[in-house]
């Protein structure tokens, strides 16, 4: 089973952490034990067929609309982009079960992907943008749709060149609605950002965003007292190991 490429070792380096989710009963074909390195480059290869797959599924960059035929050999060529870069401290704290939600997050899961074009780094790119919280998908219940919000509050692409302003899980399957809205929140409450909307609208907001994360709850009372602050702490570190660990990003 040709699974191992001659470019492997950079590839096991950059995903160390997050590849031990992906579970593989990988054998050589001549039956011998895999090594622990080889074990490794298979995870990491079916880590990057995975990321590639979901690409060719969404086909265009979840924000702008660009189709990855059209930039595929540009620097805005298709990305997977995570909501939650890499497994934080106190994550499932936060998001998983123990703070009342339906399962633990996990990080190399599709509901964990975005697909945008370029990445961090690369001026103008969607996901330059996400990275640096310019914008944010959150979770819409009352359509059952994922929508586009900026910084600044505005919800709608009026202006500029973007078309789909939101998307559909039929589409591009279901994401984490906590992780989605929490960070939004979040970009919402960033100090010194402007925004259009006046404190009382924003604190409504907030409210809905939680409210539209029910589904993802076992019991509807979240028993975390002091939700806002740990959201924002962790987001605040998620940013950071974002703009850090964009090398996992392929
Ligand atoms: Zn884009």
């Amino acid at each position: 089973m040709a699974l191992v490429s001659t470019t492997s070792t950079s590839v096991i380096t950059s995903n160390t952490q997050i590849v031990g989710e992906i579970s593989t009963t990988l054998t050589k074909t001549n039956t011998q034990i895999m090594s622990k390195e080889e074990i490794e480059a298979a995870k990491a290869f079916e880590l990057r067929e995975k990321k590639r797959a979901y690409k060719q599924k969404c086909k265009k960059c979840m924000r702008c609309g660009k189709l990855g035929s059209e930039v595929e050999n540009t620097k805005f060529k298709l990305t997977i982009a995570h909501i939650v870069p890499r497994r934080t401290e106190g994550l499932d704290i936060l998001f998983g079960v123990s703070s009342g939600y339906i399962d633990e997050i996990f990080i190399e899961d599709e509901r964990n992907y975005l697909v945008l074009c370029g990445t961090y780094g690369v001026a103008g790119s969607c996901h330059d943008g996400y990275d640096r919280l310019r914008f944010s998908l959150f979770y819409y219940l009352p359509e059952n749709r994922y929508e586009w919000i900026n910084s600044d509050g505005t919800r709608n692409f009026e202006n500029t060149n973007i078309s789909p302003a939101h998307q559909y899980p039929e589409v591009i399957g279901v994401k984490y609605a906590r992780l989605l809205n929490s960070r939004t929140a979040r970009m919402l409450y960033t100090p010194g950002v402007h925004t259009i909307m006046t404190p009382v609208q924003r604190a409504i907001f907030f409210d809905q965003l939680q409210d539209w994360t029910e589904h993802e709850q076992i019991t509807f009372f979240n028993p975390i007292p002091n939700i806002n602050t740990n959201i924002n702490n962790n987001i605040n570190d998620n940013i950071n190991n974002n703009i850090n660990n964009n090398i996992n990003d392929i």
